[in-house]
């Protein structure tokens, strides 16, 4: 399992190429390409209309789909930027691209401002707070004298690009397609990045992202911003489209039909923004057509029909129509099929190491009390460099507790640590993890949704550079490959070479530890930190496991502090042990003495002894 040749394999590509949503795509464009000369003004309007919703879809999908937050105010970016462009497009002889800059401008900052304010918000409560300025930001236009109260603006000058006038349907047609062509380009680009990975990591909850030195908060803050910004551009497009605003576009209603059409495209596809705002406005369509033949009070029947689409969405098909479309070509999906790049000896930048037993991290009398229970109590010990220490006890000794503080995850209720000479005591589990300590959960933390490659490349995070524009724009190429290179590379050492794009969730508990110590191993770590990695493996398995970690103590330099119960495991592979009880540290020293240890042995078989403290 834990491979033992080192050496770089050359592999060229993943899979065969796909001809058939090649086919697909070439027809399609060509289609798209001919459609304002095929189709009367009515379907070309329709189009342009698909088009913009498309985008704020297209955001949802993000927020949504990708990040795991739902919002139920997104047409509110679309009116913010779209009272912007109409306020500013009103003055003579500025140009479009200014009000574009300005109407984005004005949306970032609102939703940073709101983002701010409530993506802290938990469960149900963040969806809760979407609905509530979801709701305030159309009755502000509509209650604004210099935005034309609720009769809105009309009269907007049409848009000019240079010495042509965008100002038919045809012609918007065409800017539209631009604009949702490469914010789906974007899109893809942006998950497929450093950035990428975080957001797509968001929905494992913050503890995942802070292990390996990432923010969840500003994760979810940028994919809210990147979200509402494509509204934004909806916003800019609506405004030169309709050359009118007013504040019904915008309400609630609206945010819930973009919702909606992100559902039935598919959260899990980008593509799906735009299948579902097609499906849902030509359903729209035919429905104001359909029911007035049933009943001539059929004017507001299409919300009941739409209620009715969107429950049976959720019963029969909540992968949306997307999930339908792709099923045969299933590795086209983002994330999918790409080039790998050769597993090659990392070339992202290393951290020093100290000399061989030079003092590492110094445990000083910490503890933890949760309510009336001491888990962690006054518990020293120290790790040297180039050292491996095992940490044994019974269940519920306080082990892991003991890795959680040193990790940060928890905070400590006394004591304290230093790391590397530098007092870590209060520092953020994010800013721990910068500093070189990784770790491995005892209950897996992975994205199973996510292949190999991703779950490791997350590790690389806090050694990589590169933010979401860069990304967006595919500006970070060279530092995408060497990342990817970085966790191939981990990927072989540990022995899942080869097995680059099969999705985390797919392998056993046994695997799925050995890939968390993997993505830890991206981290370049000074000190690596197992919770129970043994667990669920094999017993040739264990014995190679022991095997890596000795090789990665000899040949990288990382110090190893370990977790676990297999007493023979830990007993072969440990310089020194540390052994805790009810909370408290029995002993520490060689596994010979420990092994021989009385007191050890009447703990783990449950005797009393004089020296095993019992929890407060
Ligand atoms: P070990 O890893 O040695 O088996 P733990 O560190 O998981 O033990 O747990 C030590 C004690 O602390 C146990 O009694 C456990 O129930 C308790 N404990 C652990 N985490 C929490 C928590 N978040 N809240 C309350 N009690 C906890
Ligand atoms: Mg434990």
């Amino acid at each position: 399992m834990i491979a033992q040749d080192q050496e770089s394999s050359p592999v060229d590509r993943f899979g065969p190429r796909e001809w058939g949503p090649i086919a697909l795509w070439l027809i399609a464009s060509l289609l798209g390409l001919m459609a304002p000369f095929l189709l009367g003004d009515f379907s070309v309007s329709l189009l342009n209309d698909i088009g913009i919703s498309a985008l704020v879809a297209l955001g949802l999908v993000l927020l949504t789909g990708v990040g795991g937050a739902t919002s139920f105010g997104q047409a509110a970016f679309v009116g913010i930027a779209a009272y912007a462009t109409a306020w500013l497009g009103r003055c003579e002889g500025l140009s479009p691209w200014l009000g574009l800059l300005f109407s984005l401008t004005v949306t970032g900052v609102a939703a940073c401002l709101i983002g701010l304010a409530t993506l802290r918000l938990g469960g149900h409560f963040l969806p809760l707070s979407t609905i509530a300025w979801g709701l305030s930001i159309p009755l502000v236009f509509g209650n604004m004298d210099s935005l034309g109260r609720y009769s809105g603006m009309a009269n907007i000058p049409a848009l000019g690009i240079g010495p042509v006038a965008v100002d038919t349907p045809r012609r918007m047609y065409y800017l539209i397609a631009a604009f949702l062509i490469s914010s789906l380009w974007f899109s893809r680009n942006l998950l497929r990045s450093r950035p990428g990975r975080t957001f797509r990591a968001l929905r494992s909850g913050s503890q995942l992202l802070a292990s390996v030195g990432a923010s969840s908060f500003a994760a979810r803050l940028q994919l809210f911003v990147i979200a509402a910004l494509f509204s934004g551009v909806a916003g800019w497009l609506y405004t030169y489209t309709n050359r009118f605003v007013s504040p019904s576009p915008f309400d609630l209603r609206a945010s819930i039909e973009y919702l909606l059409m992100a559902m039935a495209g598919g959260v899990g596809y980008l593509s799906g923004a735009v299948l579902g705002s097609a499906v849902v406005l030509v359903a729209g369509n035919l429905l104001q057509d359909l029911l007035p033949l049933l009943s001539n009070r059929a004017n507001q029947l299409d919300i009941v029909a739409f209620s009715l689409l969107f429950i049976a969405l959720l019963h029969f098909a909540r992968g949306g129509a997307m999930a339908l479309v792709w099923r045969q070509w299933r590795r086209v999906k983002s994330g999918g099929a790409r080039p790998v790049y050769p597993a090659a000896k990392p070339s992202l930048p290393r951290r020093e190491r100290l000399q061989i037993g030079e003092l590492l991290l110094d445990v000083d009398q910490i503890s933890k009390r949760f309510g009336g229970l001491l888990a962690v109590d006054k518990v020293s010990f120290r790790v040297y460099s180039g050292e491996i220490v095992g940490l044994i006890g019974p269940n519920g000794a306080g082990k892991s507790t003991m890795f959680n503080l040193l990790t940060g995850t928890l905070g400590k209720s006394g004591g304290r640590v230093t790391f590397l000479g530098q007092d870590i005591t209060h520092c953020s589990q994010r800013k721990i993890a910068t500093l070189g300590i990784a770790r491995t959960f005892q209950h897996v933390k992975l994205r199973p949704a996510m292949t190999l490659l991703d779950n490791v490349a997350l590790g690389a995070h806090s050694r990589s550079k590169g933010g979401a524009l860069a990304a967006g724009l595919s500006l970070n190429r060279q530092t995408e490959k060497l990342i990817a290179q970085d966790a191939a590379w981990q990927l072989k050492r540990v022995g899942l070479g080869g097995r680059e794009f099969q999705l985390a969730g797919s392998l056993s508990l046994g695997e799925q530890r050995i890939l968390e110590i993997a993505r830890a191993l991206a981290m370049d770590p000074v000190l690596l930190i197992l919770d129970e990695p043994a667990a669920g493996l094999r017993r040739l398995e264990k014995k190679e496991l022991a095997t890596f970690l000795k090789r990665l103590r000899d040949e990288d330099g990382v110090t190893i502090l370990i977790v676990e119960h297999d007493m023979d495991f830990v007993m072969n592979l440990v310089d020194r042990l540390v052994v805790m009880n009810f909370g408290a540290k029995l002993i520490e020293g060689e596994p010979g003495l420990i092994r021989a240890s009385q007191e050890v042995q009447a703990a783990y078989l449950g005797f009393d002894v004089p020296t095993a403290r019992g929890s407060a």
